[in-house]
């Protein structure tokens, strides 16, 4: 069973794929039982994906990257995770957030942040979620305030990825209090050495152990007023367009995870022998196999359609949206299918079921909790 093949994946994206596979086997996949229960960051990994040239390689060229195009990080994506969900986001939020700088940001920007990122010799993260509220976009409270020549930051956020091992972040922050509350943000380049910075990790997660969140709290962080990414009040749409990708690249994570399940659940029902016969078998299992088959090649046909349709910026947030929820249910559904027909064997830390399964909680959440995905699909629907 592969179920990750390269014909619905166009064919320029087909040899980076090809290169994210070999990374994944050589790299993730022999290590990822290993962090997963150690917890800890995958530092090596990391430094190997980046002398791969598979880390922030979305930056374009002119800032050091590769200028990866959306297929092709989709494409990268999905192996990733096929091999290990924690070690791939450790991987993807190296660089998370740089889009924001590298669309919108001055040039001075891009040499001073990006440039070093993309070289392998910096990690960024982005600081939207915030204790009191993750879905409500407009109604975060971190604050910058202009004073002289510099911005002040006060709040707090959560769930950060690198908070703690970030060099830079990308951080959303209010900025106005007009009735308009879309109008009402910013983006900030936030040094994490800066003065008032304290982060600290959040407590050890269930799943995707082997990537790190932080609460970070800002106490009159100070920086520089050329620090500002763009235009002042513009922070909700910079945010918007960002996610339209990010949520094609989310689909592709419960896309990997829930190839990764039915590669276990066919390899364990053909394997294990019960009745006289191996569990392959029975026919309701044969059924819930052709089930997980279904569900994978929906989920993976709207997720390259959709990843198209925002490249070529087409209604993208109602097919961003579409793509995300369907694919990160797929993974909830095929790895619970996938767990049924391991039996007891299920539960084992061990497996690379139980971690899928684990993992496939996380996506349904993060980028936008689906709710929040099936009210952009309700939205903008054609
Ligand atoms: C592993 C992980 C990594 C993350 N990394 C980052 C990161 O790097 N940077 C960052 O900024 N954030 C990050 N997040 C945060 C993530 O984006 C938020 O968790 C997510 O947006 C949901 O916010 P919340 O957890 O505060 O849930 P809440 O907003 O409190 O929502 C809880 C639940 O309420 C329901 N709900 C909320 N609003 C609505 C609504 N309008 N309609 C219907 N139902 C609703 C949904 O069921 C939702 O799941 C990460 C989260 C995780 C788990």
């Amino acid at each position: 069973m592969e179920p990750l093949d390269d014909s619905i994946v166009p064919e320029h994206a087909r040899e980076i794929k090809a290169e994210a596979a070999e990374f994944a086997r050589e790299h993730i996949e022999p290590n990822a039982q290993e962090y997963f229960q150690s917890g800890e960051y995958p530092h090596e990994i990391l430094e190997a994906g980046q002398e791969a040239g598979l880390v922030a390689q979305d930056i374009p060229e002119e800032w050091g990257g590769r200028g990866l195009d959306l297929p092709q990080l989709l494409a990268v994506t999905e192996e990733f995770y096929r091999a290990d969900a924690g070690i791939a986001l450790t991987l993807q939020l190296a660089s998370f957030g740089c889009e924001i700088t590298y669309e919108y940001g001055s040039d001075e920007q891009c040499e001073e942040y990006i440039r070093p990122v993309a070289e392998g010799d910096q990690l960024s993260g982005l600081a939207v979620s915030e204790p009191e509220t993750g879905s409500d976009l407009a109604g975060m409270e971190t604050t910058a305030e202009k004073d002289g020549d510099e911005w002040v930051i006060d709040g707090e956020k959560y769930w950060i990825g690198n908070g703690v091992e970030a060099d830079w972040i990308t951080l959303y922050a209010k900025t106005g209090d007009e009735d308009n509350r879309y109008g009402n943000h910013s983006m900030f380049i936030v040094p994490t050495d800066a003065d008032g910075y304290d982060a600290e990790h959040i407590p050890e997660k269930m799943a995707m152990r082997a990537s790190k969140q932080a609460h970070i709290e800002f106490d009159g962080c100070r920086i520089p007023e050329e620090n500002l990414i763009g235009t002042e009040g513009a922070g909700f749409w910079m945010l918007a367009e960002f996610f339209n990708h990010g949520r094609v690249i989310v689909a592709g994570h419960g896309l990997g995870i829930a190839a990764a399940a039915l590669e276990e659940a066919w390899a364990f029902t053909h394997d294990r022998e019960e009745f006289g016969r191996t569990i392959s078998e029975f026919q309701s299992v044969q059924h819930g196999l052709a089930d997980m088959l279904l569900e994978f090649e929906s989920a993976r046909a709207l997720t390259w359609r959709a990843c198209e349709k925002v490249q070529s910026g087409e209604n993208a947030g109602y097919w961003a949206a579409m793509a995300k929820t369907k694919a990160t249910e797929t993974a909830v559904d095929v790895t619970e299918q996938g767990m049924q027909f391991h039996g007891g064997r299920s539960i084992l830390d061990e497996r690379r079921i139980a971690r899928a399964y684990r993992d496939a909680r996380i996506p349904v959440i993060y980028e936008g909790a689906n709710e929040i995905q099936r009210n952009l699909i309700y939205g903008q629907a054609p």
